[in-house]
């Protein structure tokens, strides 16, 4: 079965009107899972990444396998309050309201070359913050990666807009 074709929709969730993209059946089955990791441990092999950062929580489960493959360390960028350690954190906004995303000071060295991932990208608000914030610590963003890309929520194009070469995996309109 293709990556797509595992992934779930649940229809209004968190809120009406949303058409959730649910990765988890896509990760419970064994060949959907490979070939995920496959496919981005395959595109980026050759790419002399030195950290996968992967965004909160679905993008840990892929990223974890993907730096494991790669032989590159994992650095997880999390929702406020979270890590234990020194933080450099960004605010973001979001439909209503602000949320803030974070990472441990030390987690990246200048010049560093990073993968970003994540499970999904709708508006861009979350992996433009994480980049921002690999920036702020001197890293570069190779690219942006994820599983599912939401084209009419506008994030690939605004990500771009900023710079920032983006890759998914499939799309759901
Ligand atoms: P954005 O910041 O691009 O608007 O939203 C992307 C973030 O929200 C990602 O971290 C992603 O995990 C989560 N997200 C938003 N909508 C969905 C969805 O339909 N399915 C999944 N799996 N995650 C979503």
């Amino acid at each position: 079965m293709t990556i797509k074709s595992l992934i779930r929709t649940i229809p209004d969730y968190p809120k009406p009107g949303v058409q959730f993209r649910d990765i988890t059946t896509l990760l419970k089955d064994a060949d959907g899972l490979r070939q995920v990791v496959d496919a981005l441990v395959e595109r980026y092999a050759d790419a002399n990444i030195d950290k996968v950062v992967g965004i909160e929580s679905r993008g840990f489960i892929v990223g974890a396998a993907v730096a494991y493959k790669l032989g590159v360390g994992f650095v997880p960028v999390r929702k406020k309050g979270k890590l234990p350690g020194d933080v450099l954190g960004h605010d973001y906004a979001l439909e209503y309201g602000t949320d803030r995303v974070e990472i441990h000071s030390d987690a990246i060295c200048p010049d560093e070359t990073v993968l970003l991932l994540d499970d999904l990208i709708a508006t861009g608000g979350t992996a433009e913050a994480a980049a921002v914030l690999i920036e702020k610590l001197g890293g570069q963003v190779l690219e942006c990666a994820f599983i599912v890309g939401l084209p009419d929520l506008g994030g690939q194009q605004r990500l771009q807009a900023l710079g920032y070469k983006t890759f998914t995996l499939c799309e759901f309109e």
